[in-house]
């Protein structure tokens, strides 16, 4: 049996470590960390949070709470760690990441069966390997990766806008239709949440008050004319608030334009300026904030963009975020269990897969480690039912449309559908929820150390 290498000891790298070297594998964790640091990473510890110390929510009726529920059934040492830092935060599972980064750094420094190496990886290994380097991969990595996979298929992506669920728009207030009604059908293709003049102020005003991620030189790293760092922002992909710095009009002359759309009821000599919503999946459930790529904070974008009438009860499906992102095509290059379809010893995991949040990388690390050691151990790696979580994130990142794949964190909206349309949602949501963990039933006893 050979050993296993694995690139990044980030959420995903840790937790994959942890999951094969509990069956039996030796593990060779490869951070670059503290010799070469990325721009967001502050320490030379493991699974470091680089931003928010929120793991999202905790309740079991929410795509987060049910990801964290599977992950804790199968025996996932993050979430492990993270239950042992919680801090008091309502429903969610808020860390102290000092103490969480700790707990997990321990934990796996004291394993026998892993070797942690503080050195970059500049190639891909040519042996068992699973990559987790994460949005911030190095630049010779990268490289490397770009040779694997053809220069086509790794993305840099340096602003996206949030998304919510379609289903949490208040349709009274918000209205289909497109711009001059060019568009397919007569429902139109956007939805539209007009606002009156006052409305577009209070949210201006919020929008240029509130906190933003600080930006780091790491965006300038490694794309050409692409230099986000104080103040210097690719002009083709400003963010919002930068926008809005210019002028307190400059959103509704812009983006925000009412123009050509006239909605039912709010009549459109009262409408000041209009935010559209573009939908962002095939199935219609998630709708992008169309020009609203923004670097604000996720708790201040929950905020501020609930302020937009129609958005007041928003459940967001995806934040916007201003960042360097290298993703891989995955619907192209990964099957469901997170190998490449090429190499079948060669994995990855993480937010380089394309699937987002901290929740997210330390679920698709433990599916990676789990496979890998068994996959080095001769036993067929595991496809997970794509009514459970981590199944829908990973049958979305290995089957998506590759011509317009982006990344998606857990939600309600990749799982497959629900039989019964009438019902509400949160009968939905508990539905979804009660299905996934009874599927996932039968595969459980697989995840047991010693199967
Ligand atoms: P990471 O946790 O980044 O781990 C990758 C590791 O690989 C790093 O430790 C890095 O040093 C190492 N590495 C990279 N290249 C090499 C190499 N060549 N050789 C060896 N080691 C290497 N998600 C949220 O849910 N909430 C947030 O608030 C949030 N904020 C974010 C803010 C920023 C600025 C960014 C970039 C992302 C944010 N994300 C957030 C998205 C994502 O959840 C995190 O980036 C998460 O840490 C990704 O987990 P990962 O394991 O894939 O990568």
């Amino acid at each position: 049996m050979s050993d296993l290498i694995i690139v990044g000891g980030g959420l995903a790298g840790c937790e994959a470590a942890w999951q094969a070297a509990q069956r039996g594998i030796k593990v060779f964790l490869y951070e670059m960390r503290p010799n070469v640091m990325t721009g967001a990473h502050r320490t030379a510890q493991l699974a470091e949070l680089v931003c928010s110390n929120s793991l999202g929510s905790s309740l079991l009726d929410r795509p987060s709470g049910l990801l964290k529920e599977e992950l804790r059934r199968m025996g996932s040492l993050l979430v492990d760690c993270a239950d042992r830092a919680a801090l008091p935060a309502g429903g969610a599972l808020a860390v102290d990441r000092e103490v969480f980064a700790s707990l997990v750094t321990r934990a796996i420094e004291s394993h026998p069966n892993i070797r942690i190496i503080r050195e970059e990886i500049t190639s891909i290994p040519n042996q068992p390997a699973i990559i987790a380097s994460g949005p911030l991969t190095s630049a010779n990595l990268i490289t490397s990766i770009q040779q694997l996979t053809g220069e086509d298929h790794l993305f840099f992506f340096d602003a996206i806008a949030p998304v919510v669920q379609a289903e949490s728009v208040d349709m009274q207030i918000a209205y289909r239709g497109s711009r001059y009604k060019v568009g397919s059908a007569e429902a139109g293709d956007y939805i539209n949440c007009p606002m009156s003049e006052d409305e577009y102020h209070a949210f201006v005003d919020q929008l240029l008050a509130a906190d933003r991620i600080q930006l780091r030189d790491f965006e300038g790293e490694i794309r050409e004319g692409v230099r986000a760092g104080e103040n210097h922002f690719f002009e083709g992909c400003l963010p919002v608030e930068i926008l809005a710095e210019r002028g307190r009009d400059t959103l509704a002359f812009g983006p925000m334009r009412p123009i050509g759309l006239r909605g039912p009821g709010r009549g459109a000599r009262k409408t000041f300026a209009v935010l559209q919503l573009r939908q962002d999946d095939l199935a219609g459930s998630l709708f992008n904030l169309v020009g609203c790529q923004t670097n604000l904070t996720f708790a201040e974008q929950s905020r501020v963009f609930r302020l937009i009438p129609g958005l007041q009860n928003a459940e967001f499906a995806r934040y916007g975020q201003m960042h360097r992102n290298t993703f891989i095509a995955s619907p192209r290059l990964l099957s469901a269990t997170l190998q490449t379809r090429e190499y079948p010893d060669l994995f990855f995991a993480g937010q380089i897969t394309g699937v987002e949040g901290y929740m997210g990388n330390i679920a698709t690390g433990l599916l990676a480690g789990v496979n890998a050691a068994r996959v080095l151990r001769g036993i067929p790696p595991l496809t997970l039912p794509p009514a459970t979580m981590l199944g829908a994130l990973c049958n979305y990142i290995s089957h998506a449309n590759p011509a317009d794949f982006q990344p998606m964190k857990a939600n309600f909206g990749i799982l497959p559908p629900i039989a019964h349309p009438k019902i509400s949602r949160r009968e939905r949501a508990i539905q979804c929820v009660e299905r996934a963990l009874l599927s996932l039933d039968p595969i459980l006893s697989q995840f047991q150390i010693n199967s």
